[in-house]
């Protein structure tokens, strides 16, 4: 079929993008021609880079490759297939997504848990069968998109506080009963991705315990890393989470699925009524299969966790001395603050150059302004790649001039 005539309405998209790019704003992607690790091949223009660093995956403990997984993956292929071809309820449920769901459980210490075909799905489906009219979703502002747009559809009335903010969380609590709520729900990541800050739970939970209020957490950055055993966020700070939400594409693996893990009635509702869930296709044998044996090397972590953390510690303190702006924490996401976004997208370009993939981070993922290469640890990274990246880092610093 030949092309048809531009329409308005093309021309309109087209004019978008050509916004988007003028403004600096448009994403591109590279190709990665090997398996995800702390150092990858990427074709860029048509050349293939070898061994470039990389800092910019979720691959916080390195499983993303480990042999282990790749295993279990494999044998559950051999002996359960390849696709389910069926929504959970309909003939898509095996044994193993159930002993999955009672694994996810027990390690996040909640009576039950239901899987998603993503995390984006989980909070798309959590709050729309929990919370009506009647009732309140209170929101911090810098949440997960998926949090956003998953309280969008339920019908509760939606109260938003300050990223962190425990004094305008307990405004809106107020706003909430005053407005009459029956259940008030606060939502919140456990850490926030852009900054690698950590939610103040242990103040949160003590808001949500003096308002009668559930706390929902999503622990996507946190799941496998963070606190006891990688129990995350809620286990570090020693406080329980009334919903937890995550995924088994960060940590734990960083393959796809999601997961809401809480109180059995609350599971057992979501499976009645969670549209992600119950209109959506089953998790592959071969995701499910990987998922359990990830929870067996998170479980058994502590030396990856160990070398993550130690990682973290060496990098920060490497970048601080060479004179970059970096947000406070003790979290592995660590960004360097250079607040316009070409300037990101220019320093991000050099670095490729150099051997080390990172990624600029700008509007709208971050707010205007506050533009930053977003560097994150991952526990299988050596010394000499630290090394490495740190010259590059000094290096390309001076080049764009953002170093002295
Ligand atoms: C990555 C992420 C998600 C989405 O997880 P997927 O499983 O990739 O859909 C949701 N919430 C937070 C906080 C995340 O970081």
């Amino acid at each position: 079929m030949p092309n048809p005539a531009p329409s308005p309405f093309l021309n309109h998209i087209t004019q978008t993008l050509a916004q988007i790019d003028a403004d600096g704003l448009m994403k591109s992607e590279r190709m990665i021609t090997s398996a995800q690790a702390g150092r990858i091949s990427v074709n860029h223009e048509g050349v293939t880079h070898e061994r470039v660093v990389n800092l910019c995956a979720n691959n916080y403990l390195g499983l993303a490759d480990h042999p282990a997984l790749i295993a279990a993956a494999k044998g559950a292929m051999d002996d359960l297939g390849y696709g389910m071809a069926s929504v959970r309820f309909i003939c898509g449920t095996q044994d193993l997504h159930r002993q999955l769901e009672a694994r996810l459980a027990r390690f996040l210490g909640h009576d039950d848990s239901i899987l998603f075909a993503a995390c984006f799905d989980a909070n798309g489906g959590l709050f729309e069968p929990l919370l009506g009219t009647e009732d309140a979703v209170i929101s911090d502002s810098l949440n997960h998109a998926s949090i956003i747009d998953g309280i969008r559809l339920c019908k509760a009335r939606r109260y938003r506080f300050a990223n962190s903010d425990m004094a305008d969380l307990r405004t809106q609590l107020e706003a909430a009963r005053a407005d009459g709520a029956r259940f008030i729900m606060i939502a919140t990541d456990g850490v926030f991705s852009m900054d690698g800050y950590l939610a103040r739970l242990p103040e949160i939970r003590a808001l949500a315990d003096e308002f009668g209020a559930l706390l929902m957490v999503d622990d996507c950055h946190a799941t496998g890393f963070m606190g006891p055993q990688g129990r995350g966020t809620p286990a570090h700070f020693g406080v329980q989470a009334d919903v937890m939400t995550g995924t088994l594409g960060k940590a734990l693996g960083g393959a796809l699925g999601g997961y809401i893990a809480g109180p059995q009635p609350l599971i057992d509702l979501l499976r009645q009524r969670a549209r992600p869930y119950l209109f959506s296709n089953a998790l592959p044998p071969a995701i499910v299969a990987a998922g359990l044996a990830a929870l067996d090397l998170v479980e058994a972590g502590d030396d990856l966790r160990a070398q993550l953390f130690e990682n973290a510690a060496y990098w920060r303190a490497g970048l601080a001395d060479a004179g970059f702006g970096l947000l406070d924490g003790a979290h592995p996401i660590i960004p360097v603050m250079l607040g316009d976004a070409k300037l990101a997208q220019a320093m991000a370009a050099d670095l490729f150059q150099r051997g080390v993939y990172v990624a600029g981070f700008f509007f709208p993922v971050v707010p205007k302004g506050a533009a930053r290469i977003r560097t994150q640890m991952n526990a299988k990274l050596t010394r000499d790649d630290l090394n490495f990246a740190l010259d590059a880092f000094k290096a390309a610093g001076k080049a764009t001039g953002v170093l002295k």
